[in-house]
């Protein structure tokens, strides 16, 4: 099962267009595996974003 960073709803509801190019931009809200909230840093080289489960996802 996998979910939309940006909305959190399951990625087979619905079209996430939007979120998708939303998400080229800024980093997600949600984890794509469990729907966690993320920790979410920005910083100057970017942003990390990190569950509490999961671990870390840095922007590439
Ligand atoms: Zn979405
Ligand atoms: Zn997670």
């Amino acid at each position: 099962m996998s979910y939309c960073g940006r909305c959190g709803r399951e990625l087979t509801d619905g079209s996430h267009e939007d979120c998708r190019r939303a998400l080229e931009l800024e980093p997600p809200r949600y984890c794509a595996s469990c729907r966690r909230r993320m920790i979410v840093q920005v910083h100057p080289m970017g942003w990390s974003a990190r569950c509490s489960v999961h671990g870390n996802l840095t922007a590439s």
